[in-house]
């Protein structure tokens, strides 16, 4: 039977260490700033971004809502994200997705400057990942690396297979993974015999958005299943990608949802809007000591 990778433990214990973090950063002069903007009323996105100003607000960490009409203009919008760009309390700024229609998003999502894209979504920043350089990585990824560390679990000389190829999960999931050393395979919906490349995972990341799609016993014995799918079945009922109960019998180590994957993600810009505000503090200090 597999080890439950605790997500909710895991993000509780790394919240404590980013508020303690906060709390000394702004003894410093510094409080870090979060920015989350919400465009229209989709109800899931009220939920996300409720959730988000709630967990700044237990860290410490100054969020900044700005509630849009559905019917604003992308203009207007970009020149919201221009003055938060320059704005010195604003170390992260976010966009919560999707946006109304009329909205290019790949333009609204560019226009954040790279050193506050605290979702790691600019082309720079992806960019950066994919060389395998600093950046700030997508939060989603960023928690699945640090539950694989925190278990224990070497990607060395692994194979990983990950399905999905979204920019937001299976693609820098992938990218993070080679970087640990991994052999990475990607898999999608044109993916040819795909329990076959499931088969051969030692750790299998599911981001696909269907409810149990993955059958346990597609599972290699032994393997780290990683589940990063949220799927609602029932109004109270959330279940993964993959078929937990069966999947657990064969797994070495499994994420359960909900209480796996998810708890991490906030976590994770959390971690980044503290990251930006120590370069940005340590920044202020060096330009106070250069001579004038
Ligand atoms: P997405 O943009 O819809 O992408 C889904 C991917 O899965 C696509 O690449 C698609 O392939 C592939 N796919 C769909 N059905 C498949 C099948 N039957 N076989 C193989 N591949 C299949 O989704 P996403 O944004 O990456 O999210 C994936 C899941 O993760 C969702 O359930 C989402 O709610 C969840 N999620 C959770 C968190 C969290 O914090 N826990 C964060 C983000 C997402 P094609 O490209 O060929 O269409």
């Amino acid at each position: 039977m597999a080890i439950t990778i605790d997500g909710k433990a895991t993000a509780h214990k790394l919240r404590a260490e980013i508020n303690t973090e906060v709390q000394k950063l702004v003894s410093e002069g510094t409080r870090p700033g979060l920015a989350v903007v919400l465009v229209g009323d989709n109800p899931a996105s009220r939920v996300y971004v409720h959730m988000k100003e709630k967990a700044c607000c237990d860290v410490g960490i100054f969020s900044d809502e700005h509630k849009l009409p559905a019917e604003t203009g992308e203009k207007e919008l970009l020149s919201l994200i221009e003055s938060l760009n320059h704005d010195t309390r604003i170390h992260g700024i976010l966009v919560q997705l999707p946006l109304p229609k009329h909205i290019n998003e790949a333009r609204v999502l560019e226009a954040i400057s790279p050193e506050k894209d605290v979702d790691g979504f600019h082309p720079y920043n992806v960019g950066r990942l994919v060389l395998g350089k600093p950046t700030f990585q997508p939060c989603t990824p960023y928690g699945i690396m640090v539950l694989l560390k925190e278990y224990g679990i070497d990607l060395t000389g692994k194979e990983v297979v990950v399905v999905g190829r979204s920019n937001i999960v299976g693609k820098p999931v992938a990218f993070m993974c080679l970087q640990q050393h991994a052999t990475v395979t990607i898999c999608h919906t044109r993916t040819v015999d795909l329990p076959d490349k499931i088969a051969r995972a030692d750790v299998l990341i599911a981001a696909i958005g269907r409810p149990e799609a993955i059958p346990g016993a597609w599972i290699k014995k032994g393997a780290v299943v990683i589940d990063v799918g949220v799927n609602r079945i029932a109004e109270k009922k959330l279940v993964g990608d993959v078929e937990f109960e069966a999947a657990a019998e064969r797994a070495s180590y499994i994420t359960p949802v909900p209480g796996g994957v998810g708890p991490m993600t906030i976590t994770m810009l959390l971690q980044n809007t503290l990251l930006s505000a120590k370069i940005s503090h340590a920044a202020k200090q060096n330009s106070q000591e250069e001579p004038s």
